[in-house]
């Protein structure tokens, strides 16, 4: 059995938010039951206390970049669980993100008197022309941060307690940002039940004879990776683990090929892609699909046909879309529903599956193996 995964979009709109779109976040929920938030925009906790995720599983927060829209709500979200909430993993919240994460951050406690009961730490993910804090002045409850370069500075990885990765990839957008991908470790093989249940039934006696009275219990045993020994000297051998579950989750971008050879070995399940702008039944007449990727280029960001071409590229089983403009509401009345369809058929054009959402706040996709 693989445990379930999951990904809940906290906030889906763009710049500026609207009745039903908030600013952006993620929370991806771990079979462990832990959880990985992938930038904090301004209200997020708010939509956390509207979902079914528990601030209190947070293993680690993960920054794509200093935009507001991405990162504003991560004071208050760590005020609030420092303050409110015990944290059910560890003493101290891990956050990551790109350079200058650590000093705006500790500015904005200094100088408004913050003051935590837990401890929390920032580490940057560097390249060698980045400025560096040096973790001087720290405040009370501050751990030094590590500041992680990688040569060359392709891209950085950090190794979660559980056994996860989570690789940052500078992709490109109007400031510096990052691209993230997380690898599940390796998930126990399938068992093959009609060749092990007649093996199993051949024992029955002998096994009962043991004190085993259900020989099925002991495919519990070869699920977890452990050779079973039959009383007739038989050895059933667990089956081969399989590759884990890879999602790549981008921040803004406008490109993000850079990704790719990070997925030429093993496709990833899941690709979170922006798609701010789009050419739809909205616009006035006569406006053309190069005017608007133009103009949405330019502001360093993608279309759904840009979106669908990345998913293409790097052969995404699922392409969830997020990041919309204001103009695309994110509820469920019908003009919303048409529009974000028509949003979605662009990008299967160039995904070359159906297998395209569009996310709306608090939605939830359960990523299967
Ligand atoms: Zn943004
Ligand atoms: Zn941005």
């Amino acid at each position: 059995m693989v445990g379930q995964m999951d990904i809940t979009f906290l906030g889906t709109s763009s710049a500026v938010p609207s009745a039903t779109r908030n600013h952006q976040s993620m929370a991806l929920r771990l079979p462990t039951g832990n959880v990985l938030v992938f930038d904090v925009g301004e209200a997020t906790q708010h939509q956390f206390q509207k979902s079914q995720v528990r601030t209190g599983r947070i293993q680690a927060i993960f920054i794509t970049h200093l935009h507001g829209d991405h990162c504003y709500g991560l004071p208050a979200l760590i005020c609030t669980m420092s303050m409110t909430l015990q944290n059910e993993i560890s003493e101290t919240l891990e956050i990551y993100g790109p350079a200058n994460l650590r000093r705006w951050l500790r500015s904005t406690f200094q100088l408004t008197y913050a003051t935590f009961q837990r401890k929390y730490r920032v580490h940057e993910f560097l390249s060698p022309n980045d400025p560096r804090d040096e973790n001087l002045g720290l405040m009370e409850n501050e751990l030094p941060g590590d500041n992680i370069y990688s040569q060359p500075s392709s891209h950085w990885q950090v190794q979660l307690e559980d056994g996860y990765t989570v690789t940052a990839v500078p992709i490109l957008h109007s400031i510096p940002a990052l691209g993230y991908i997380v690898c599940e470790p390796p998930v126990p093989g399938k068992i093959n039940l009609s060749e092990i249940k007649p093996i199993l039934d051949r024992q029955k006696d002998a096994l009962a004879r043991q004190g085993i009275k259900n020989p099925m219990v002991l495919l519990g045993q070869l699920q977890k990776g452990q050779k079973v020994v039959l009383p007739d000297g038989t050895e059933l051998l667990p089956a081969p683990t399989r590759r884990g579950r890879k999602v790549v989750i981008l921040g803004d971008t406008k490109d993000a090929t850079s990704v790719i050879p990070f997925c030429e070995a093993y496709p990833p399940h899941v690709l979170v892609h922006e798609a701010t702008n789009a050419l739809t039944s909205a616009d006035p007449p006569g406006t053309t699909l190069e005017e608007v990727t133009a103009s949405t280029v330019d502001h360093g960001h993608s279309t759904p046909q840009m979106a669908g071409s990345l998913a293409n590229a790097i052969q995404a089983k699922h392409l969830l879309l997020t990041h919309f403009s204001s103009r695309y509401r994110g509820d469920e009345s019908p003009g919303a529903l048409a529009l974000m369809e028509e949003i979605r058929a662009q990008a299967i054009e160039t995904a070359g599956h159906e297998n395209v959402h569009c996310a709306r706040d608090l939605w939830s996709f359960n990523i299967e193996m």
